[in-house]
Protein backbone atom coordinates (compact mmCIF):
# COMPACT_ATOMS: atom_id res chain seq x y z
CA UNK A 1 0.00 0.00 0.00
CA UNK A 2 1.28 3.35 -0.96
CA UNK A 3 0.20 7.01 0.69
CA UNK A 4 0.98 10.35 -0.82
CA UNK A 5 0.91 12.87 1.67
CA UNK A 6 0.68 16.49 0.96
CA UNK A 7 1.34 19.69 2.89
CA UNK A 8 -1.26 22.48 1.79
CA UNK A 9 1.41 25.18 2.25
CA UNK A 10 4.20 26.56 1.46
CA UNK A 11 6.74 28.72 3.63
CA UNK A 12 5.09 30.94 6.14
CA UNK A 13 1.72 31.05 5.12
CA UNK A 14 -1.56 31.67 6.57
CA UNK A 15 -1.19 32.75 9.87
CA UNK A 16 -3.67 32.92 12.76
CA UNK A 17 -5.45 35.70 14.12
CA UNK A 18 -5.53 33.90 17.06
CA UNK A 19 -1.90 32.97 18.01
CA UNK A 20 0.42 35.25 15.71
CA UNK A 21 3.37 32.12 16.62
CA UNK A 22 0.98 29.95 14.55
CA UNK A 23 1.58 29.08 10.75
CA UNK A 24 -0.71 26.87 8.77
CA UNK A 25 1.62 26.32 6.83
CA UNK A 26 4.41 25.36 9.07
CA UNK A 27 2.29 23.02 11.61
CA UNK A 28 0.54 20.98 8.65
CA UNK A 29 4.32 20.34 7.25
CA UNK A 30 5.36 19.19 10.26
CA UNK A 31 2.15 17.25 11.15
CA UNK A 32 2.40 15.38 7.57
CA UNK A 33 5.32 14.28 8.33
CA UNK A 34 4.78 12.78 11.29
CA UNK A 35 1.59 10.92 10.14
CA UNK A 36 4.27 9.47 7.01
CA UNK A 37 6.48 8.17 9.93
CA UNK A 38 3.58 6.67 11.86
CA UNK A 39 2.31 5.03 8.71
CA UNK A 40 5.91 3.46 7.48
CA UNK A 41 5.65 2.00 10.82
CA UNK A 42 2.37 0.18 10.26
CA UNK A 43 3.63 -0.99 6.95
CA UNK A 44 2.98 1.46 4.45
CA UNK A 45 5.41 3.46 1.94
CA UNK A 46 4.78 6.84 1.93
CA UNK A 47 5.52 9.26 -0.22
CA UNK A 48 5.10 13.68 -0.06
CA UNK A 49 4.40 15.85 -2.63
CA UNK A 50 7.65 18.54 -2.08
CA UNK A 51 10.73 17.55 -0.35
CA UNK A 52 11.30 20.37 1.57
CA UNK A 53 8.40 23.32 3.06
CA UNK A 54 9.69 26.24 1.03
CA UNK A 55 8.90 24.79 -2.54
CA UNK A 56 5.51 25.22 -3.73
CA UNK A 57 3.72 23.12 -6.34
CA UNK A 58 0.54 24.24 -8.09
CA UNK A 59 -1.97 22.40 -6.39
CA UNK A 60 -2.76 20.09 -9.14
CA UNK A 61 0.10 18.84 -9.70
CA UNK A 62 0.55 18.24 -6.61
CA UNK A 63 -2.45 15.76 -6.09
CA UNK A 64 -0.96 14.22 -9.31
CA UNK A 65 1.88 12.70 -7.84
CA UNK A 66 -0.55 10.60 -6.40
CA UNK A 67 0.20 8.80 -9.26
CA UNK A 68 0.35 4.76 -8.34
CA UNK A 69 -0.70 5.46 -5.16
CA UNK A 70 -3.03 3.98 -3.06
CA UNK A 71 -4.62 6.87 -1.18
CA UNK A 72 -3.86 10.60 -1.26
CA UNK A 73 -4.04 12.92 1.57
CA UNK A 74 -3.52 17.14 2.08
CA UNK A 75 -3.31 18.38 5.41
CA UNK A 76 -4.52 21.66 6.05
CA UNK A 77 -6.21 24.31 9.00
CA UNK A 78 -9.34 25.65 8.20
CA UNK A 79 -10.38 29.27 8.93
CA UNK A 80 -13.65 31.18 9.14
CA UNK A 81 -14.79 33.53 6.34
CA UNK A 82 -12.88 36.83 6.98
CA UNK A 83 -10.40 35.22 8.47
CA UNK A 84 -11.08 36.84 12.12
CA UNK A 85 -10.57 34.95 15.31
CA UNK A 86 -13.92 33.06 16.47
CA UNK A 87 -13.59 30.79 19.34
CA UNK A 88 -17.08 29.09 18.95
CA UNK A 89 -16.38 27.22 15.70
CA UNK A 90 -13.84 24.40 15.72
CA UNK A 91 -14.02 20.92 13.98
CA UNK A 92 -12.50 18.71 11.30
CA UNK A 93 -14.24 18.41 7.39
CA UNK A 94 -12.58 15.65 5.36
CA UNK A 95 -13.28 16.58 1.76
CA UNK A 96 -13.41 13.24 -0.64
CA UNK A 97 -13.25 13.18 -4.28
CA UNK A 98 -16.59 13.18 -5.91
CA UNK A 99 -15.08 9.95 -8.23
CA UNK A 100 -13.80 8.20 -5.37
CA UNK A 101 -14.81 4.59 -4.20
CA UNK A 102 -18.40 4.22 -2.76
CA UNK A 103 -17.14 4.51 0.58
CA UNK A 104 -15.28 7.68 0.24
CA UNK A 105 -17.74 9.16 2.45
CA UNK A 106 -17.65 6.81 4.99
CA UNK A 107 -13.98 7.17 5.07
CA UNK A 108 -13.95 10.46 5.30
CA UNK A 109 -16.14 11.08 8.71
CA UNK A 110 -13.91 8.23 10.13
CA UNK A 111 -11.39 10.21 9.74
CA UNK A 112 -12.91 13.51 10.62
CA UNK A 113 -13.96 11.76 13.79
CA UNK A 114 -11.09 10.29 15.08
CA UNK A 115 -9.43 13.59 14.45
CA UNK A 116 -12.49 15.60 16.41
CA UNK A 117 -11.79 13.06 19.41
CA UNK A 118 -7.94 13.23 19.56
CA UNK A 119 -8.39 17.19 19.21
CA UNK A 120 -11.17 17.60 21.26
CA UNK A 121 -13.40 20.11 19.13
CA UNK A 122 -15.98 21.61 20.19
CA UNK A 123 -18.36 20.44 17.52
CA UNK A 124 -18.21 16.51 15.41
CA UNK A 125 -16.22 15.58 12.69
CA UNK A 126 -17.46 16.63 9.03
CA UNK A 127 -17.12 15.65 5.69
CA UNK A 128 -18.23 17.42 2.49
CA UNK A 129 -17.29 17.01 -1.12
CA UNK A 130 -16.62 20.56 -3.42
CA UNK A 131 -18.58 19.89 -7.15
CA UNK A 132 -16.60 22.95 -9.02
CA UNK A 133 -17.02 23.54 -12.84
CA UNK A 134 -17.82 20.98 -15.63
CA UNK A 135 -19.23 18.67 -12.19
CA UNK A 136 -15.56 18.11 -11.44
CA UNK A 137 -13.88 18.21 -8.07
CA UNK A 138 -13.71 22.20 -7.04
CA UNK A 139 -10.83 21.42 -5.26
CA UNK A 140 -7.17 21.17 -6.94
CA UNK A 141 -5.44 18.84 -5.15
CA UNK A 142 -8.37 16.29 -5.77
CA UNK A 143 -9.10 16.65 -8.90
CA UNK A 144 -5.12 16.21 -9.82
CA UNK A 145 -5.05 13.07 -7.62
CA UNK A 146 -8.57 11.57 -9.37
CA UNK A 147 -6.72 12.50 -12.71
CA UNK A 148 -4.04 10.48 -12.35
CA UNK A 149 -6.40 7.40 -11.17
CA UNK A 150 -5.95 7.61 -7.67
CA UNK A 151 -8.62 5.83 -5.90
CA UNK A 152 -8.65 7.71 -2.64
CA UNK A 153 -8.30 11.25 -2.67
CA UNK A 154 -8.90 13.51 0.83
CA UNK A 155 -8.15 17.21 1.83
CA UNK A 156 -8.02 17.32 6.02
CA UNK A 157 -9.26 20.47 7.44
CA UNK A 158 -7.85 20.03 11.34
CA UNK A 159 -10.50 21.90 12.67
CA UNK A 160 -9.21 25.78 12.25
CA UNK A 161 -6.95 28.61 13.03
CA UNK A 162 -9.18 30.82 13.50
CA UNK A 163 -10.14 29.57 16.93
CA UNK A 164 -7.76 29.45 20.05
CA UNK A 165 -7.94 26.34 21.61
CA UNK A 166 -7.66 24.66 18.51
CA UNK A 167 -4.80 26.89 17.15
CA UNK A 168 -2.98 26.22 20.71
CA UNK A 169 -3.40 22.64 20.55
CA UNK A 170 -2.04 22.32 17.25
CA UNK A 171 1.06 24.16 18.08
CA UNK A 172 2.37 21.56 20.47
CA UNK A 173 4.64 18.75 19.39
CA UNK A 174 3.38 16.36 21.78
CA UNK A 175 -0.21 17.07 20.46
CA UNK A 176 1.07 16.68 17.24
CA UNK A 177 2.38 13.06 18.07
CA UNK A 178 -1.05 11.99 19.31
CA UNK A 179 -3.12 13.33 15.86
CA UNK A 180 -0.60 11.57 14.13
CA UNK A 181 -1.12 8.31 15.35
CA UNK A 182 -4.38 8.79 15.43
CA UNK A 183 -4.69 9.71 11.88
CA UNK A 184 -2.26 6.67 11.06
CA UNK A 185 -4.38 4.20 12.97
CA UNK A 186 -7.52 5.13 11.40
CA UNK A 187 -5.91 5.05 7.99
CA UNK A 188 -5.28 2.05 8.63
CA UNK A 189 -8.53 0.47 9.90
CA UNK A 190 -9.93 1.79 6.58
CA UNK A 191 -7.63 -0.85 4.07
CA UNK A 192 -7.80 -2.90 6.67
CA UNK A 193 -11.83 -3.00 7.62
CA UNK A 194 -13.62 -5.76 7.70
CA UNK A 195 -15.62 -6.22 4.39
CA UNK A 196 -19.49 -6.16 5.63
CA UNK A 197 -21.05 -8.54 4.51
CA UNK A 198 -22.97 -8.69 1.10
CA UNK A 199 -26.36 -8.46 1.70
CA UNK A 200 -28.98 -9.20 -1.34
CA UNK A 201 -32.57 -8.33 -2.08
CA UNK A 202 -35.22 -10.28 -1.76
CA UNK A 203 -37.16 -12.24 -4.62
CA UNK A 204 -40.26 -10.49 -5.54
CA UNK A 205 -42.12 -13.97 -5.59
CA UNK A 206 -44.52 -14.61 -8.35
CA UNK A 207 -43.29 -11.12 -10.41
CA UNK A 208 -43.42 -11.82 -13.99
CA UNK A 209 -43.76 -8.91 -15.30
CA UNK A 210 -40.69 -6.84 -17.08
CA UNK A 211 -40.35 -3.57 -14.69
CA UNK A 212 -37.60 -2.83 -12.48
CA UNK A 213 -39.61 -0.27 -11.58
CA UNK A 214 -42.41 -2.67 -10.28
CA UNK A 215 -40.27 -5.66 -8.78
CA UNK A 216 -38.42 -3.37 -6.41
CA UNK A 217 -41.96 -1.77 -5.76
CA UNK A 218 -43.11 -5.43 -4.62
CA UNK A 219 -40.26 -6.01 -2.33
CA UNK A 220 -40.84 -2.25 -0.97
CA UNK A 221 -37.34 -0.60 -1.66
CA UNK A 222 -37.30 2.78 -3.25
CA UNK A 223 -37.61 2.61 -7.34
CA UNK A 224 -36.68 6.32 -7.54
CA UNK A 225 -34.05 6.47 -10.53
CA UNK A 226 -31.66 7.98 -8.37
CA UNK A 227 -32.04 5.11 -5.48
CA UNK A 228 -31.91 2.32 -8.69
CA UNK A 229 -28.50 4.40 -10.08
CA UNK A 230 -27.09 3.43 -6.35
CA UNK A 231 -28.56 -0.09 -6.78
CA UNK A 232 -26.41 0.03 -10.46
CA UNK A 233 -23.36 0.60 -8.83
CA UNK A 234 -23.00 -1.28 -6.14
CA UNK A 235 -24.31 -4.22 -8.87
CA UNK A 236 -21.63 -2.61 -11.29
CA UNK A 237 -25.05 -2.22 -13.68
CA UNK A 238 -24.39 0.02 -16.87
CA UNK A 239 -26.85 1.77 -18.09
CA UNK A 240 -29.48 2.17 -15.39
CA UNK A 241 -32.98 3.94 -16.71
CA UNK A 242 -32.16 2.07 -20.18
CA UNK A 243 -33.76 -0.85 -21.33
CA UNK A 244 -30.55 -2.97 -21.14
CA UNK A 245 -29.49 -1.91 -17.69
CA UNK A 246 -33.23 -2.21 -16.26
CA UNK A 247 -33.47 -5.47 -17.83
CA UNK A 248 -29.86 -6.46 -16.27
CA UNK A 249 -30.97 -5.35 -12.98
CA UNK A 250 -34.30 -7.00 -13.19
CA UNK A 251 -32.95 -10.30 -13.93
CA UNK A 252 -30.01 -10.40 -11.15
CA UNK A 253 -33.25 -9.50 -9.23
CA UNK A 254 -35.39 -12.44 -10.20
CA UNK A 255 -32.84 -14.85 -9.18
CA UNK A 256 -31.78 -13.35 -5.75
CA UNK A 257 -28.57 -11.98 -6.82
CA UNK A 258 -29.06 -8.14 -6.79
CA UNK A 259 -26.42 -6.79 -4.35
CA UNK A 260 -28.13 -4.11 -1.80
CA UNK A 261 -25.50 -1.24 -1.96
CA UNK A 262 -23.25 -0.94 1.32
CA UNK A 263 -24.90 1.69 3.74
CA UNK A 264 -22.79 4.71 3.53
CA UNK A 265 -22.37 6.80 6.60
CA UNK A 266 -24.86 10.32 6.00
ZN1 LIG B 1 -5.07 25.31 3.72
Amino acid sequence: MKIMLDAGHYGAYNRSPADKRYYESKQMWLLHKKVGEELKKRGYSVGYTRTDINTDLEVTKRGKKAKGYDAFLSFHSNAVGGGKTNDTVDYPKVYYSLTNTPEGGKWALNLSQAIAKTMGTRQEGKKATKVGDKGLDYLGVLRGARAVGCPNAYLIEHSFHTNTAATRWLMEDKNLNQLAISEADAIDNLFHRVPEKVQYYAVPVGYTGNSISQALKLIAEDNSLSNRKIIGKANNIEGIGTAPGNTRMLNLLKKGKLIKPPVIAK
